[in-house]
C-alpha cells in the first residue's frame, strides 16, 4: 500500500509549480486528487496528466462561493474529502515604502482570505464528516522572518496564525492542520521574481547564493522536493504532529 492509498486530496493553486508536483506526487502514491486553479483549463491539463483519478477544478480561492464550490464538488466527484492542501497564492516582493492599497488588499485577498476561507470550509466539511483527515498550507519562510515583502509577509505571518487557530479547533474531531514554509523554490513564481532582478543567469544566481544549500549547489529547492514533505505531514506517519511550521528552505532561516 502508499501512504494515500485512495485517499481524497484537493490541491489549491494545483495548476503550476509546487501544487503541481504535489498534485502528481499524491497521485504516483494512490490518492484521488482534486487540483483547483484560477486557471480552469491548467487544472484541468494537470488533473488528466495524473496516472490516478483526478478533476480539475476553475475557481477563486479569495472568493467564498468558489470555495463553497470547490469543496462540494471534491466531494461529489469521489464521495468524501479527506486531505487538503492550501497551497494556492500570489507573489508580491514591494518593500513596505513602495506598497500600494490596492497592491496590499489583492496580495492580503489570495494568501490570506483564501487560507482563511479554504481552513473554514474544510473544517467544517471533516467535521460533518466525521472521520478525521489533515489540512496543509503553504506559507513561507516570509510568514517567520522580516522581509522587504510587506504585503506577501503580513499575509503569510496571518495563515500561520490561522493554521495554529485550526489546529486547535481541528484536533476534537481529528483534523490536523500544519504549514510549510518554502523558500526559493523553482517554479513561475521563483522566475518572475528572477525577472524583477533584471533575469538572466546573472539574477539567478544571485537569489541561489541567498540559501545555504543554493550557494553550494547552485540550485533552487524544486516542486518535488515539498512534494514529498507535503505527501509527509498529510499522510498518517505524521498523526502526531499538528500546530507547526516545517521549513522547505535549503537553511535560509538559518543563515
Ligand atoms: P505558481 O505561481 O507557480 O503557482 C501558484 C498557482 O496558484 C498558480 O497556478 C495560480 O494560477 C494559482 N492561483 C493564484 N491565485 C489564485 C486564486 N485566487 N485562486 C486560485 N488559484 C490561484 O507559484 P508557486 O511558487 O508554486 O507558489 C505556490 C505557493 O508557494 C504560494 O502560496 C506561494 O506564495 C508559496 N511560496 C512560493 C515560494 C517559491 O519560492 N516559489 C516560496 C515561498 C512560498
Amino acid at each position: 500500500t502508499s501512504p494515500h492509498d485512495d485517499a481524497v486530496v484537493l490541491v489549491t493553486g494545483g495548476a503550476s509549480g509546487m501544487g503541481a508536483a504535489t498534485a502528481r506526487h499524491l497521485s504516483a502514491h494512490g490518492a484521488r486528487v482534486v487540483v483547483v486553479d484560477l486557471d480552469a483549463r491548467r487544472a484541468e491539463d494537470v488533473a488528466r496528466s495524473l496516472s490516478g483519478p483526478a478533476l480539475g477544478i476553475g475557481a477563486d480561492v479569495s472568493v467564498p462561493e468558489d470555495t463553497e464550490r470547490y469543496l462540494a464538488a471534491a466531494v461529489e466527484e469521489f464521495g468524501s474529502l479527506d486531505r487538503v492542501f492550501l497551497n494556492a497564492g500570489i507573489g508580491g516582493a514591494t518593500p513596505l515604502l513602495e506598497e500600494t492599497v490596492e497592491r496590499f488588499d489583492a496580495i492580503v485577498a489570495v494568501n490570506l482570505r483564501g487560507v482563511f476561507l479554504g481552513l473554514r470550509g474544510s473544517l467544517r466539511l471533516m467535521r460533518e464528516q466525521g472521520k478525521g483527515g489533515a489540512i496543509v498550507v503553504t506559507t513561507s519562510t516570509a510568514a517567520l522572518a522580516g522581509s522587504e515583502l510587506a504585503a506577501y509577509s503580513a499575509a503569510k505571518h496571518g495563515a500561520w496564525a490561522l493554521v495554529r487557530t485550526a489546529a486547535i479547533e481541528g484536533a476534537p474531531f481529528g483534523v490536523r492542520v500544519n504549514a510549510i514554509a518554502p523558500g526559493s523554490i523553482d517554479t513561475p513564481m521563483m522566475r518572475a521574481l528572477e525577472g524583477v532582478l533584471g533575469g538572466g543567469e546573472a539574477a539567478a544566481r544571485a537569489l541561489h547564493a541567498t540559501t545555504p544549500l543554493g550557494k553550494a549547489q547552485d540550485r533552487y529547492g524544486t516542486g518535488e522536493e515539498v512534494a514529498r514533505l507535503v505527501g509527509f505531514l498529510l499522510g498518517d506517519d505524521a498523526g502526531w504532529i499538528t500546530g507547526v511550521t516545517v521549513p522547505v528552505d535549503g537553511g535560509v532561516l538559518t543563515a
